[in-house]
């Protein structure tokens, strides 16, 4: 365990910068850039490992220009986005998408295929009626659930080279896959601008290339469920990506039961049974799309089909009677520091 602690002090210490934040040290022969903005509904930690300060400048500022670029495709709630655009055509959009749009949707609706549906890009209605992030609180009337319902099937989508093609009243969400892919593109644009390491942490979602300044690989905390401030583990990247699913991300109480954003396709309410998911991938798009999609097949499912993909470890957490547990694919635990 010893040997994670200066790395985890230094990555909550990045964490404490305040907003658009920027710091630098020399780091032996090279220099390490970090800066902080705010996107996705959520902050952006992007740190950069280069030859020379100039370098590292580029690096991280392209990078910063990439993760905000999702504003203008990915982001369904902000109405210039081009998400948001498609979904106003009431009568069903036919049209091209943009690249972007194109490589996150073939993803979500690969995984939409491999879950039967319980993951599902055409989830927005759904997702609009729930109102997680809006002030909302309230539960939907089961019968405007139910009309939603048959609104929910990636089935319909057609998706030919960049041709898209939506039946009338259908409405997309990439939330569950969009920020992983623009990690994986953040950290892309780092190492054509000359980055001999760097790392993007936006909220849950975690990836990395190359060496830490220090030497040897990155290491991640996996923030405790249900204690905040408290880190639940630690784990390598090796060039590789995580991200974490969890019912506390977005959610209401009301008569002590925990409504959150991770909604069920087939009851068109929040997914039962499982806390948080922390999925281990070679790209952040795929940790991204299937931390939700185990979070909505749940516990038995759910290990089934990360045991099932070579490629891919996970940490499944769950309650019982109040009490936190946890069921992890083979490969995970070997990487695995648990912190107590
Ligand atoms: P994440 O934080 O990556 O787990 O993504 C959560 C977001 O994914 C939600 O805010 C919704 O926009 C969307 N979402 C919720 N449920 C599903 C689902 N079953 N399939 C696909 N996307 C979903
Ligand atoms: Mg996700």
């Amino acid at each position: 365990m010893r040997r994670f602690l200066p790395l985890l002090v230094l990555l909550m210490l990045s964490l404490l910068i305040g907003c658009s934040s920027e710091s630098d040290e020399a780091s032996g022969d090279s220099v390490v850039l970090q800066t902080r903005l705010f996107a996705m509904d959520t902050v952006v930690d992007l740190t950069v490992v280069a030859p020379d300060e100039a370098t590292a400048r580029r690096a991280i500022d392209e990078a910063a220009r990439t993760i905000q670029s999702i504003q203008v495709w990915g982001s369904a709630d902000d109405p210039a986005s081009e998400t948001a655009q498609i979904n106003a055509v009431a009568e069903g959009y036919s049209g091209s998408v943009s690249e972007d749009f194109v490589a996150t949707l073939r993803i979500a609706l690969d995984v939409a295929v491999s879950t039967a549906g319980a993951f599902d890009p055409t989830i927005r209605p759904l997702v609009e009626l729930w109102n997680f992030s809006g002030e909302s609180s309230t539960v939907p009337p089961a019968e405007e659930l139910a009309e939603l319902l048959p609104l929910v099937n990636y089935r319909q989508v057609e998706l030919v080279d960049d041709k898209l093609t939506l039946p009338a009243g259908y409405r997309l969400d990439l939330g569950a896959v969009a920020k992983g892919y623009i990690v994986d593109l953040a950290l892309q644009v780092m190492e054509e601008n000359g980055a001999t390491a760097g790392l993007v942490s936006a909220g849950g979602d975690v990836a990395g290339f190359g060496e830490r300044p220090t030497g040897g690989a990155w290491i991640i905390g996996i923030q405790h469920p249900r204690l905040p401030e408290q880190l639940f583990g630690a784990l390598p990247l090796n060039n590789a990506a995580v991200a974490t699913s969890g019912d506390y991300e977005r959610y209401f109480e009301l008569d002590g039961v925990r409504y959150h954003h991770l909604l069920d396709p087939a009851t068109g309410s929040p997914a039962r049974g499982l806390t948080s998911v922390t999925v281990l991938a070679p790209t952040c798009a795929e940790a991204d799309a299937w931390a939700t999609a185990v979070f909505v097949l749940g516990l038995e499912a759910g290990l089934a089909l990360l045991e099932e993909q070579s490629e891919l470890e996970g940490l499944l957490l769950y309650e019982v009677e109040g009490q936190l547990q946890q069921l992890m694919t083979a490969g995970f635990s070997d990487k695995l520091e648990l912190i107590e």
